[in-house]
Protein backbone atom coordinates (compact mmCIF):
# COMPACT_ATOMS: atom_id res chain seq x y z
CA UNK A 1 0.00 0.00 0.00
CA UNK A 2 1.35 3.55 -1.02
CA UNK A 3 -0.28 4.91 2.00
CA UNK A 4 0.94 8.44 1.07
CA UNK A 5 -2.21 9.07 -1.33
CA UNK A 6 -5.87 8.18 -1.51
CA UNK A 7 -8.09 7.70 1.94
CA UNK A 8 -5.31 5.77 3.86
CA UNK A 9 -3.13 8.72 3.68
CA UNK A 10 -5.58 11.57 4.72
CA UNK A 11 -6.76 9.18 7.54
CA UNK A 12 -3.16 8.70 8.49
CA UNK A 13 -3.21 12.35 8.62
CA UNK A 14 -6.11 12.00 10.95
CA UNK A 15 -4.26 9.57 13.20
CA UNK A 16 -0.88 11.69 13.24
CA UNK A 17 -3.10 14.78 14.56
CA UNK A 18 -4.91 12.13 17.30
CA UNK A 19 -1.94 10.23 18.82
CA UNK A 20 0.47 11.46 21.38
CA UNK A 21 2.78 9.42 19.82
CA UNK A 22 5.00 9.41 16.47
CA UNK A 23 3.99 8.59 12.76
CA UNK A 24 6.27 7.90 10.41
CA UNK A 25 6.26 7.03 6.23
CA UNK A 26 9.23 6.52 3.82
CA UNK A 27 10.79 9.45 2.82
CA UNK A 28 10.23 11.46 5.96
CA UNK A 29 12.58 12.33 8.32
CA UNK A 30 12.75 9.89 11.41
CA UNK A 31 11.80 6.92 9.12
CA UNK A 32 14.67 4.97 8.90
CA UNK A 33 15.42 5.57 12.74
CA UNK A 34 12.06 4.55 13.50
CA UNK A 35 11.57 1.54 11.53
CA UNK A 36 15.36 -0.22 12.59
CA UNK A 37 15.55 -3.47 14.57
CA UNK A 38 18.08 -4.10 17.22
CA UNK A 39 19.22 -6.91 14.78
CA UNK A 40 21.18 -5.00 12.71
CA UNK A 41 20.83 -7.70 9.91
CA UNK A 42 17.33 -7.30 9.57
CA UNK A 43 16.26 -4.72 6.88
CA UNK A 44 12.42 -3.82 7.65
CA UNK A 45 10.80 -1.17 5.24
CA UNK A 46 7.13 -0.92 6.55
CA UNK A 47 4.05 1.08 5.10
CA UNK A 48 4.20 2.62 8.05
CA UNK A 49 5.77 3.11 11.70
CA UNK A 50 3.65 4.10 14.65
CA UNK A 51 5.58 4.60 17.83
CA UNK A 52 2.46 4.73 20.41
CA UNK A 53 2.60 7.33 23.70
CA UNK A 54 -0.24 5.43 25.32
CA UNK A 55 -2.01 2.03 25.16
CA UNK A 56 -5.05 4.61 23.76
CA UNK A 57 -3.04 5.19 20.91
CA UNK A 58 -2.20 1.53 20.12
CA UNK A 59 -5.98 1.06 20.20
CA UNK A 60 -6.70 3.95 17.78
CA UNK A 61 -3.57 3.08 15.21
CA UNK A 62 -4.86 -0.89 15.42
CA UNK A 63 -8.45 1.00 14.34
CA UNK A 64 -7.01 2.83 11.87
CA UNK A 65 -5.00 -0.34 10.60
CA UNK A 66 -8.37 -2.32 10.70
CA UNK A 67 -9.95 0.61 8.60
CA UNK A 68 -7.47 0.54 5.54
CA UNK A 69 -6.90 -3.10 5.14
CA UNK A 70 -3.01 -2.97 6.58
CA UNK A 71 -1.82 -5.79 8.87
CA UNK A 72 0.25 -5.13 11.87
CA UNK A 73 3.74 -5.84 13.30
CA UNK A 74 4.07 -5.40 17.19
CA UNK A 75 7.50 -4.92 17.96
CA UNK A 76 9.46 -3.03 21.31
CA UNK A 77 13.04 -3.71 20.45
CA UNK A 78 13.76 -5.46 17.59
CA UNK A 79 15.84 -7.65 19.39
CA UNK A 80 13.18 -10.84 17.70
CA UNK A 81 12.68 -9.52 14.18
CA UNK A 82 14.99 -11.97 12.13
CA UNK A 83 12.34 -14.57 11.28
CA UNK A 84 9.14 -11.74 11.06
CA UNK A 85 7.65 -12.29 7.28
CA UNK A 86 8.56 -8.83 4.90
CA UNK A 87 6.60 -6.10 6.23
CA UNK A 88 5.69 -4.42 3.08
CA UNK A 89 2.30 -2.81 2.98
CA UNK A 90 2.14 -3.04 7.20
CA UNK A 91 2.47 -0.88 9.99
CA UNK A 92 5.47 -1.16 12.52
CA UNK A 93 3.53 -0.88 15.91
CA UNK A 94 6.39 0.01 17.83
CA UNK A 95 6.08 0.01 21.68
CA UNK A 96 9.23 1.80 22.43
CA UNK A 97 7.79 5.01 24.57
CA UNK A 98 6.09 2.77 26.73
CA UNK A 99 8.27 1.82 29.85
CA UNK A 100 6.30 2.53 32.40
CA UNK A 101 6.87 -0.39 35.23
CA UNK A 102 5.42 -0.59 38.76
CA UNK A 103 6.50 -2.72 41.15
CA UNK A 104 3.85 -3.98 44.26
CA UNK A 105 6.70 -5.05 46.65
CA UNK A 106 3.50 -6.50 48.94
CA UNK A 107 1.75 -8.53 46.25
CA UNK A 108 5.68 -9.58 44.86
CA UNK A 109 4.73 -8.47 41.49
CA UNK A 110 5.71 -6.08 39.06
CA UNK A 111 3.32 -4.61 35.91
CA UNK A 112 5.37 -3.22 32.99
CA UNK A 113 4.54 -1.22 30.05
CA UNK A 114 4.90 -3.26 26.51
CA UNK A 115 8.35 -0.91 25.49
CA UNK A 116 10.00 -1.85 28.69
CA UNK A 117 13.36 -3.71 28.70
CA UNK A 118 14.54 -6.10 31.48
CA UNK A 119 17.10 -3.60 33.47
CA UNK A 120 13.39 -1.48 33.90
CA UNK A 121 12.00 -4.06 36.01
CA UNK A 122 15.36 -5.80 37.53
CA UNK A 123 16.85 -2.94 39.10
CA UNK A 124 13.95 -1.71 40.88
CA UNK A 125 12.60 -5.15 41.45
CA UNK A 126 15.73 -6.03 43.10
CA UNK A 127 15.32 -2.74 45.97
CA UNK A 128 13.04 -5.15 47.29
CA UNK A 129 14.81 -7.92 47.91
CA UNK A 130 13.04 -9.35 44.80
CA UNK A 131 14.01 -10.82 41.57
CA UNK A 132 11.91 -10.94 38.01
CA UNK A 133 12.42 -14.25 35.41
CA UNK A 134 14.55 -12.00 33.04
CA UNK A 135 17.22 -12.86 30.57
CA UNK A 136 20.89 -12.41 30.11
CA UNK A 137 20.46 -9.42 28.51
CA UNK A 138 19.82 -5.79 30.53
CA UNK A 139 18.07 -4.61 26.43
CA UNK A 140 15.62 -7.25 25.59
CA UNK A 141 12.03 -6.07 25.91
CA UNK A 142 10.21 -7.72 28.36
CA UNK A 143 7.09 -8.54 26.25
CA UNK A 144 8.54 -10.12 23.38
CA UNK A 145 10.88 -12.05 25.49
CA UNK A 146 7.87 -13.30 27.94
CA UNK A 147 5.73 -14.11 24.76
CA UNK A 148 7.91 -16.51 23.00
CA UNK A 149 8.41 -18.10 26.82
CA UNK A 150 11.61 -16.54 28.23
CA UNK A 151 14.59 -18.56 29.73
CA UNK A 152 16.36 -16.90 32.03
CA UNK A 153 18.98 -17.89 34.95
CA UNK A 154 16.53 -18.81 37.16
CA UNK A 155 14.58 -20.69 35.02
CA UNK A 156 15.20 -24.34 36.27
CA UNK A 157 13.83 -23.42 40.07
CA UNK A 158 10.91 -20.81 38.46
CA UNK A 159 10.36 -21.89 35.04
CA UNK A 160 9.55 -19.98 32.00
CA UNK A 161 9.06 -16.02 32.58
CA UNK A 162 4.94 -16.57 30.75
CA UNK A 163 4.27 -18.94 33.47
CA UNK A 164 4.91 -16.33 36.08
CA UNK A 165 2.87 -13.67 34.16
CA UNK A 166 -0.47 -13.15 35.67
CA UNK A 167 -1.77 -10.67 33.44
CA UNK A 168 -1.93 -9.03 30.47
CA UNK A 169 -3.41 -5.82 28.75
CA UNK A 170 -3.76 -6.35 25.22
CA UNK A 171 -5.74 -4.52 22.51
CA UNK A 172 -7.68 -7.56 19.90
CA UNK A 173 -7.66 -7.23 16.51
CA UNK A 174 -10.56 -5.36 16.70
CA UNK A 175 -9.65 -2.22 18.43
CA UNK A 176 -10.60 -3.49 22.08
CA UNK A 177 -8.45 -2.75 25.17
CA UNK A 178 -8.91 -5.75 27.44
CA UNK A 179 -7.40 -7.30 30.25
CA UNK A 180 -6.75 -10.94 30.27
CA UNK A 181 -6.08 -12.70 33.09
CA UNK A 182 -7.35 -15.96 35.49
CA UNK A 183 -10.99 -14.74 35.63
CA UNK A 184 -10.85 -13.14 32.33
CA UNK A 185 -10.50 -13.69 28.30
CA UNK A 186 -9.02 -17.42 29.60
CA UNK A 187 -8.01 -17.93 25.75
CA UNK A 188 -6.23 -14.62 25.40
CA UNK A 189 -4.42 -15.27 28.46
CA UNK A 190 -3.31 -18.48 27.65
CA UNK A 191 -2.34 -17.48 24.34
CA UNK A 192 0.39 -14.92 25.43
CA UNK A 193 1.94 -16.91 27.59
CA UNK A 194 4.38 -18.46 25.64
CA UNK A 195 2.44 -18.46 22.23
CA UNK A 196 3.41 -15.19 20.97
CA UNK A 197 1.79 -12.04 19.81
CA UNK A 198 -2.27 -12.82 19.25
CA UNK A 199 -3.34 -9.43 19.71
CA UNK A 200 -0.89 -6.34 20.59
CA UNK A 201 0.28 -6.07 24.41
CA UNK A 202 0.28 -2.96 26.10
CA UNK A 203 1.27 -3.87 29.61
CA UNK A 204 2.07 -7.13 31.68
CA UNK A 205 1.90 -7.81 35.26
CA UNK A 206 3.71 -10.70 36.44
CA UNK A 207 5.26 -12.25 39.56
CA UNK A 208 8.32 -11.39 41.10
CA UNK A 209 10.70 -13.79 43.54
CA UNK A 210 12.40 -13.12 46.92
CA UNK A 211 16.12 -13.94 46.11
CA UNK A 212 18.31 -13.24 49.58
CA UNK A 213 21.68 -15.06 47.97
CA UNK A 214 22.58 -15.52 44.53
CA UNK A 215 25.99 -17.17 43.53
CA UNK A 216 27.09 -17.11 39.95
CA UNK A 217 29.66 -16.48 37.27
CA UNK A 218 31.68 -17.62 34.64
CA UNK A 219 34.54 -20.04 34.69
CA UNK A 220 36.88 -19.24 31.47
CA UNK A 221 39.13 -21.90 29.60
CA UNK A 222 40.68 -21.89 26.11
CA UNK A 223 39.07 -23.27 23.61
CA UNK A 224 41.46 -25.74 22.60
CA UNK A 225 39.80 -27.29 26.01
CA UNK A 226 36.35 -27.47 24.56
CA UNK A 227 35.27 -30.78 24.24
CA UNK A 228 36.63 -31.89 27.50
CA UNK A 229 35.58 -29.40 29.86
CA UNK A 230 31.67 -29.47 27.59
CA UNK A 231 31.74 -33.56 28.97
CA UNK A 232 32.85 -32.17 32.03
CA UNK A 233 30.15 -30.15 32.28
CA UNK A 234 27.51 -32.12 30.54
CA UNK A 235 28.19 -34.80 33.65
CA UNK A 236 28.15 -32.50 36.39
CA UNK A 237 24.67 -31.47 35.08
CA UNK A 238 23.11 -34.53 35.81
CA UNK A 239 24.34 -33.67 39.96
CA UNK A 240 22.83 -30.22 40.12
CA UNK A 241 19.54 -29.24 42.05
CA UNK A 242 17.15 -27.21 40.51
CA UNK A 243 18.71 -23.86 41.81
CA UNK A 244 21.74 -24.52 39.39
CA UNK A 245 20.88 -23.18 35.75
CA UNK A 246 23.78 -23.06 33.50
CA UNK A 247 25.12 -23.22 30.20
CA UNK A 248 28.57 -24.84 28.46
CA UNK A 249 29.60 -22.70 25.83
CA UNK A 250 31.95 -22.13 23.33
CA UNK A 251 32.44 -18.37 22.56
CA UNK A 252 35.06 -15.66 20.22
CA UNK A 253 34.84 -12.25 21.38
CA UNK A 254 35.56 -9.68 19.40
CA UNK A 255 38.71 -7.26 20.26
CA UNK A 256 36.27 -4.33 21.76
CA UNK A 257 38.23 -2.19 24.03
CA UNK A 258 35.22 -2.46 26.10
CA UNK A 259 36.31 -6.03 26.68
CA UNK A 260 39.22 -6.94 30.40
CA UNK A 261 42.47 -7.76 28.21
CA UNK A 262 42.39 -11.34 28.62
CA UNK A 263 39.26 -11.28 26.82
CA UNK A 264 39.83 -9.40 24.70
CA UNK A 265 39.83 -10.86 20.78
CA UNK A 266 40.11 -14.64 22.13
CA UNK A 267 38.29 -17.54 22.05
CA UNK A 268 37.32 -19.61 25.05
CA UNK A 269 35.33 -22.90 25.91
CA UNK A 270 33.17 -21.59 29.33
CA UNK A 271 30.65 -22.29 32.01
CA UNK A 272 28.41 -19.88 32.93
CA UNK A 273 25.94 -20.62 36.00
CA UNK A 274 23.79 -18.86 38.86
CA UNK A 275 23.06 -20.77 41.93
CA UNK A 276 20.65 -19.64 43.93
CA UNK A 277 22.12 -20.08 47.47
CA UNK A 278 24.50 -18.20 49.23
CA UNK A 279 28.53 -18.35 48.09
CA UNK A 280 29.71 -21.25 50.25
CA UNK A 281 27.28 -23.81 49.05
CA UNK A 282 27.41 -22.56 45.76
CA UNK A 283 31.74 -23.53 46.04
CA UNK A 284 30.98 -26.76 46.73
CA UNK A 285 28.59 -27.52 44.00
CA UNK A 286 30.66 -25.71 41.27
CA UNK A 287 34.07 -27.32 42.71
CA UNK A 288 34.02 -30.26 40.28
CA UNK A 289 34.15 -27.54 37.03
CA UNK A 290 36.44 -25.84 39.15
CA UNK A 291 38.84 -28.51 39.72
CA UNK A 292 39.29 -28.46 36.00
CA UNK A 293 41.61 -25.16 36.34
CA UNK A 294 40.00 -22.59 34.77
CA UNK A 295 42.40 -19.83 33.59
CA UNK A 296 39.82 -17.15 35.25
CA UNK A 297 36.84 -17.52 37.74
CA UNK A 298 34.37 -14.72 38.16
CA UNK A 299 31.98 -16.41 40.32
CA UNK A 300 30.96 -14.06 43.47
CA UNK A 301 28.14 -13.19 45.27
CA UNK A 302 25.92 -10.87 43.24
CA UNK A 303 22.38 -9.24 43.78
CA UNK A 304 20.27 -10.00 40.82
CA UNK A 305 20.27 -7.26 38.10
CA UNK A 306 24.00 -8.24 37.92
CA UNK A 307 22.75 -11.63 36.27
CA UNK A 308 22.87 -9.82 33.03
CA UNK A 309 26.89 -9.49 33.35
CA UNK A 310 27.28 -13.21 32.81
CA UNK A 311 26.53 -13.74 29.35
CA UNK A 312 28.60 -10.75 28.30
CA UNK A 313 25.40 -9.74 25.55
CA UNK A 314 26.25 -6.71 23.13
CA UNK A 315 24.94 -3.65 24.65
CA UNK A 316 24.73 -2.12 21.35
CA UNK A 317 22.85 -3.42 18.44
CA UNK A 318 24.38 -5.97 16.45
CA UNK A 319 23.72 -8.17 13.19
CA UNK A 320 23.40 -11.40 13.70
CA UNK A 321 21.71 -14.91 12.42
CA UNK A 322 21.23 -17.56 14.73
CA UNK A 323 19.14 -20.70 15.45
CA UNK A 324 17.99 -22.63 18.98
CA UNK A 325 16.77 -26.16 18.66
CA UNK A 326 15.46 -28.18 22.09
CA UNK A 327 17.66 -31.28 22.31
CA UNK A 328 16.65 -33.97 24.19
CA UNK A 329 19.94 -35.30 25.03
CA UNK A 330 23.64 -33.24 24.70
CA UNK A 331 25.55 -36.90 25.08
CA UNK A 332 29.24 -37.80 24.23
CA UNK A 333 28.75 -37.74 20.57
CA UNK A 334 26.97 -34.40 20.43
CA UNK A 335 29.43 -33.31 22.26
CA UNK A 336 32.21 -34.13 19.87
CA UNK A 337 30.24 -32.47 16.59
CA UNK A 338 29.54 -29.66 18.70
CA UNK A 339 33.49 -28.96 19.41
CA UNK A 340 34.28 -30.70 15.30
CA UNK A 341 32.01 -27.40 14.29
CA UNK A 342 32.64 -24.51 16.38
CA UNK A 343 35.77 -25.66 18.37
CA UNK A 344 39.38 -24.76 18.21
CA UNK A 345 40.17 -25.63 14.72
CA UNK A 346 37.05 -24.11 12.95
CA UNK A 347 37.11 -20.99 10.91
CA UNK A 348 33.67 -19.43 11.98
CA UNK A 349 31.34 -16.81 11.68
CA UNK A 350 29.79 -18.24 15.06
CA UNK A 351 30.37 -15.82 18.19
CA UNK A 352 28.29 -18.35 20.52
CA UNK A 353 27.73 -21.47 20.47
CA UNK A 354 26.02 -22.72 23.43
CA UNK A 355 24.32 -25.34 25.42
CA UNK A 356 21.53 -24.92 28.05
CA UNK A 357 20.92 -27.07 30.93
CA UNK A 358 16.76 -27.36 31.03
CA UNK A 359 14.85 -29.89 32.94
CA UNK A 360 14.09 -28.48 37.02
CA UNK A 361 10.90 -26.46 36.79
CA UNK A 362 10.90 -26.39 33.53
CA UNK A 363 10.26 -29.89 32.77
CA UNK A 364 7.20 -29.93 35.10
CA UNK A 365 3.84 -28.41 33.62
CA UNK A 366 3.16 -24.82 35.67
CA UNK A 367 0.15 -24.84 37.35
CA UNK A 368 -2.36 -23.37 34.88
CA UNK A 369 0.51 -22.49 32.63
CA UNK A 370 0.10 -21.11 29.08
CA UNK A 371 0.88 -22.02 25.36
CA UNK A 372 4.44 -23.37 26.76
CA UNK A 373 3.59 -25.20 30.12
CA UNK A 374 6.39 -26.79 29.74
CA UNK A 375 9.57 -28.11 28.21
CA UNK A 376 10.01 -31.55 26.75
CA UNK A 377 13.65 -31.13 26.63
CA UNK A 378 16.64 -31.72 28.65
CA UNK A 379 18.84 -29.32 26.88
CA UNK A 380 18.68 -25.68 24.56
CA UNK A 381 21.37 -25.57 21.56
CA UNK A 382 21.87 -21.57 20.69
CA UNK A 383 24.25 -20.95 18.03
CA UNK A 384 24.48 -17.02 16.78
CA UNK A 385 26.65 -15.98 13.62
CA UNK A 386 27.66 -12.43 13.90
CA UNK A 387 26.90 -10.94 9.96
CA UNK A 388 29.16 -7.72 10.39
CA UNK A 389 28.43 -7.06 6.80
CA UNK A 390 25.75 -7.74 4.75
CA UNK A 391 27.36 -10.12 2.51
CA UNK A 392 28.07 -12.36 5.55
CA UNK A 393 24.35 -13.04 6.50
CA UNK A 394 24.20 -15.79 4.65
CA UNK A 395 27.15 -17.72 5.35
CA UNK A 396 26.75 -17.31 9.39
CA UNK A 397 23.02 -18.51 8.85
CA UNK A 398 24.49 -21.29 7.01
CA UNK A 399 26.91 -22.24 10.37
CA UNK A 400 24.47 -21.63 12.46
CA UNK A 401 22.09 -24.33 10.98
CA UNK A 402 24.84 -26.06 9.99
CA UNK A 403 25.10 -27.12 13.88
CA UNK A 404 21.42 -27.48 14.24
CA UNK A 405 21.77 -30.22 11.55
CA UNK A 406 24.88 -32.17 13.08
CA UNK A 407 22.71 -32.57 16.21
CA UNK A 408 19.83 -33.68 14.53
CA UNK A 409 19.73 -37.11 15.99
CA UNK A 410 19.05 -35.30 19.86
CA UNK A 411 16.35 -32.78 18.41
CA UNK A 412 13.26 -32.73 20.81
CA UNK A 413 10.86 -32.07 17.67
CA UNK A 414 10.43 -28.37 17.89
CA UNK A 415 12.92 -25.28 18.36
CA UNK A 416 12.95 -22.63 20.66
CA UNK A 417 10.53 -20.01 20.04
CA UNK A 418 12.85 -17.38 21.60
CA UNK A 419 16.01 -18.48 19.62
CA UNK A 420 14.43 -19.45 15.96
CA UNK A 421 15.86 -16.59 13.96
CA UNK A 422 14.60 -17.73 10.54
CA UNK A 423 11.39 -17.30 9.55
CA UNK A 424 9.09 -20.93 11.01
CA UNK A 425 5.83 -21.25 11.86
CA UNK A 426 4.58 -21.48 15.17
CA UNK A 427 4.12 -25.22 14.75
CA UNK A 428 7.88 -25.12 14.48
CA UNK A 429 8.85 -23.87 17.73
CA UNK A 430 5.13 -24.83 20.09
CA UNK A 431 4.18 -28.47 21.29
CA UNK A 432 1.75 -29.91 18.93
CA UNK A 433 -1.39 -29.75 21.47
CA UNK A 434 -0.54 -25.79 21.78
CA UNK A 435 0.03 -24.91 18.23
CA UNK A 436 -3.80 -26.37 17.97
CA UNK A 437 -5.24 -24.57 20.36
CA UNK A 438 -3.65 -21.53 19.10
CA UNK A 439 -5.24 -22.02 15.76
CA UNK A 440 -8.55 -22.36 17.29
CA UNK A 441 -8.23 -18.60 19.17
CA UNK A 442 -6.87 -17.25 16.01
CA UNK A 443 -9.66 -18.36 14.11
CA UNK A 444 -11.72 -16.59 16.58
CA UNK A 445 -9.89 -13.47 17.44
CA UNK A 446 -7.79 -12.99 14.16
CA UNK A 447 -9.06 -14.61 11.38
CA UNK A 448 -7.80 -12.40 8.43
CA UNK A 449 -4.19 -12.84 10.26
CA UNK A 450 -4.07 -9.27 10.86
CA UNK A 451 -1.60 -9.32 13.60
CA UNK A 452 2.16 -10.32 12.47
CA UNK A 453 3.43 -12.77 14.94
CA UNK A 454 7.34 -13.43 14.76
CA UNK A 455 5.93 -17.09 14.07
CA UNK A 456 3.27 -17.12 12.36
CA UNK A 457 0.19 -19.37 13.30
CA UNK A 458 -2.29 -20.28 10.69
CA UNK A 459 -6.18 -20.10 11.79
CA UNK A 460 -7.67 -23.17 12.45
CA UNK A 461 -10.30 -23.97 9.11
CA UNK A 462 -14.15 -23.39 10.42
C1 LIG B 1 21.29 -10.31 22.93
C2 LIG B 1 20.07 -11.19 23.13
C3 LIG B 1 19.91 -11.89 24.31
C4 LIG B 1 18.80 -12.71 24.50
N1 LIG B 1 18.66 -13.42 25.65
C5 LIG B 1 17.58 -14.22 25.83
C6 LIG B 1 17.43 -15.02 27.01
O1 LIG B 1 18.28 -15.00 27.90
N2 LIG B 1 16.33 -15.80 27.11
C7 LIG B 1 15.35 -15.83 26.16
O2 LIG B 1 14.36 -16.51 26.35
N3 LIG B 1 15.47 -15.09 25.05
C8 LIG B 1 16.55 -14.30 24.86
N4 LIG B 1 16.70 -13.60 23.70
C9 LIG B 1 15.67 -13.73 22.66
C10 LIG B 1 14.58 -12.70 22.91
O3 LIG B 1 13.80 -13.10 24.01
C11 LIG B 1 13.71 -12.58 21.66
O4 LIG B 1 14.48 -12.04 20.61
C12 LIG B 1 12.49 -11.72 21.94
O5 LIG B 1 11.64 -11.80 20.81
C13 LIG B 1 12.89 -10.29 22.19
O6 LIG B 1 11.81 -9.54 22.62
P1 LIG B 1 11.80 -7.97 22.30
O7 LIG B 1 10.50 -7.43 22.77
O8 LIG B 1 13.06 -7.37 22.78
O9 LIG B 1 11.90 -8.02 20.70
P2 LIG B 1 10.89 -7.56 19.56
O10 LIG B 1 11.59 -7.89 18.30
O11 LIG B 1 10.48 -6.16 19.77
O12 LIG B 1 9.66 -8.48 19.73
C14 LIG B 1 9.68 -9.82 19.30
C15 LIG B 1 8.27 -10.24 18.92
O13 LIG B 1 7.46 -10.26 20.07
C16 LIG B 1 6.15 -9.87 19.71
N5 LIG B 1 5.84 -8.62 20.42
C17 LIG B 1 6.69 -7.72 20.92
N6 LIG B 1 6.01 -6.73 21.53
C18 LIG B 1 4.71 -7.02 21.37
C19 LIG B 1 3.50 -6.41 21.78
N7 LIG B 1 3.50 -5.26 22.48
N8 LIG B 1 2.34 -7.01 21.48
C20 LIG B 1 2.31 -8.17 20.79
N9 LIG B 1 3.41 -8.79 20.37
C21 LIG B 1 4.59 -8.23 20.67
C22 LIG B 1 6.12 -9.65 18.22
O14 LIG B 1 5.72 -10.86 17.57
C23 LIG B 1 7.55 -9.32 17.94
O15 LIG B 1 7.93 -9.61 16.60
C24 LIG B 1 17.82 -12.80 23.48
C25 LIG B 1 17.99 -12.11 22.28
C26 LIG B 1 19.11 -11.32 22.09
C27 LIG B 1 19.28 -10.61 20.78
Amino acid sequence: MNITDTTAGRGLEALRAAIAGRVFVPGEAGYDQARRAWNLAVDQRPAVVVEAGSAADVARAVRFARAHGMRIAPQGTGHGAGPLEPLVGAMLLRTTRLRTVRIDPAARTARAEAGAVWQDVTVPAAQHGLAALAGSSTTVGVTGYTLGGGLGWLARRYGLAANSVTAAELVTPGGDLIRADADHQSDLFWAVRGGGGIGVVTALEMRLYPVGELYAGSLFFPIARAAEVLHAWRAWTGTVPDEVTSQGRLVRLPPAPQLPEPLRGRAFVKVEAAYLGDAGTGAELTGPLRRLGPELDTFAAIPPPALAQLHMDPGQPVPFQGAGPFLSDFPAAAIDALAGLAGPDADTLLASVEVGHLGGALARPAPGGGAQPSIDANYLLTAVGAAPAPGLAAAARAQAHAVKDALGPWHAGYDYYNFAETPAPASAVLPPASYRRLQKIKAACDPDQMIISTHPVRPARP
